[in-house]
């Protein structure tokens, strides 16, 4: 079976071999330098910027979104959300929990996020904007510039998650005045799911993590950042994905970012010119290098799905909601090549095919 899918993604084989070994018990010196020579690697990929920090969660994407707005807000904000699809719209159901006052700039199916949807905020005190910056339901990259040019006028912090972004689009923390990070393992590092990370900038830090009062004992950021600062967590860790990621991060290392961004992009792009032959749409907003929606004619989308991964043994992702005949999601992170591309388009040619002369 080849994974076709946003996350978990096709593994490198050398992440695959992390995976079969022995999970080491943790709590040593060993340990402790693997996770401090990670995170060094990981703040520098996304140029977090000096006194930045990081707490490393055993949980899934969506706990430390949950965890940063715990730890990050207060009832005393008033958050501005971009509600863009399926993950703005998780933060939505997460500040209505946590009773944190906020507004909705909501985006339509197919709409691209300009200043201009930005306006009618810039006079409700916002201080501080979520946004996922690749809205992995629909694909579109947002424009960070947009968002940080509000966030400045605002006097805002600036929250992303940019879980099925970072290591696939280029991300700049300092550069664009990003206060907080999210990220998932399953995603853009394209190792197993399980281990979720959110990087703070100085001021996150300083002005509301210290201060804040959290109530949660597993989620309270203040113990992971006294505990990180020797490489340790206070409760175990998911150490096996640990050390997968610390050999993805390797890789990039090697590899070098800008290339590994590059290769990505290239995956991408020849994708999108190769399914262009079929008689399929694809959105025309801004689109991360993670993955391609596919909208298809007629509402086969489901069944383009099922047939590519009971006949062809290929997986991609479908769609959840009223798309779900419509459209699929292909990705191009992780270990597939443009060789896999040309397999891939030529199998959803002949799926879209038996259906035409089914008619
Ligand atoms: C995958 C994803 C998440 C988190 O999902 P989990 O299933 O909780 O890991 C959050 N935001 C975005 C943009 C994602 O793509």
């Amino acid at each position: 079976m080849k994974l076709f899918t946003v996350g978990p993604v096709e593994m490198l084989d050398e992440i695959k071999k992390v995976g079969g070994e022995q999970v080491p018990y943790f709590r040593t010196q060993e340990f402790s330098n693997l996770m401090l020579e990670s995170d060094e690697l990981l703040r520098c990929f996304m140029n977090a910027g000096e006194g930045a920090k990081s707490i490393y969660l055993t949980a899934s994407g969506t706990a430390a979104m949950e965890a940063t707005i715990m730890n990050c807000l207060t009832k005393k904000d008033n958050v501005l959300i971009v509600d863009g699809g399926t993950f703005g719209h998780r933060f939505v159901e997460i500040c209505k929990m946590h009773e944190i006052p906020h507004e909705i700039l909501r985006l339509s199916f197919g709409e691209k996020l300009t200043q201009e949807h930005f306006v009618p905020f810039s006079h409700s005190k916002v201080t501080a904007v979520l946004i996922n910056i690749d809205e992995t339901s629909t694909g579109q990259l947002y424009d960070v510039n947009i968002v940080k040019e509000f966030c400045e006028k605002e006097n805002a912090y600036l929250i992303v998650d940019s879980i099925s972004s970072f290591l696939c689009d280029p991300y700049d923390m300092k550069k664009n005045g990003i206060d907080v990070t999210i990220i998932s393992s399953q995603k853009g590092l394209c190792i197993a799911p399980g281990l979720s990370i959110v990087v703070l900038s100085k001021r996150m830090v300083e002005d509301r993590i210290i201060k804040n009062q959290v109530k949660s004992i597993y989620f309270d950021f203040k113990t992971y950042l006294k505990d990180f600062e020797r490489g340790q967590t206070p409760y175990t860790p998911c150490v096996g994905i640990c050390l997968q990621m610390y050999k993805a991060l390797k890789v990039i290392e090697s590899i070098g970012l800008e290339k590994y961004l590059d290769d990505i992009k290239c995956k991408a792009e020849d994708f999108r010119k190769r399914i262009e032959s079929l008689s399929v749409y694809i959105p025309d907003y801004p689109l991360t290098n993670s993955v391609t929606p596919v909208f298809f004619d007629q509402d086969i989308a489901y069944e383009v799905f099922l047939a590519l991964k009971n006949k062809y043994a290929m997986t991609v992702n479908p769609t959840g909601g009223v798309l779900s005949k419509k459209v699929i999601r292909v990705a191009h992170i992780g270990a597939t090549t443009i060789e896999d591309n040309k397999i891939l388009v030529n199998a959803i040619k002949e799926i879209v095919e038996s259906y035409n002369t089914m008619k």
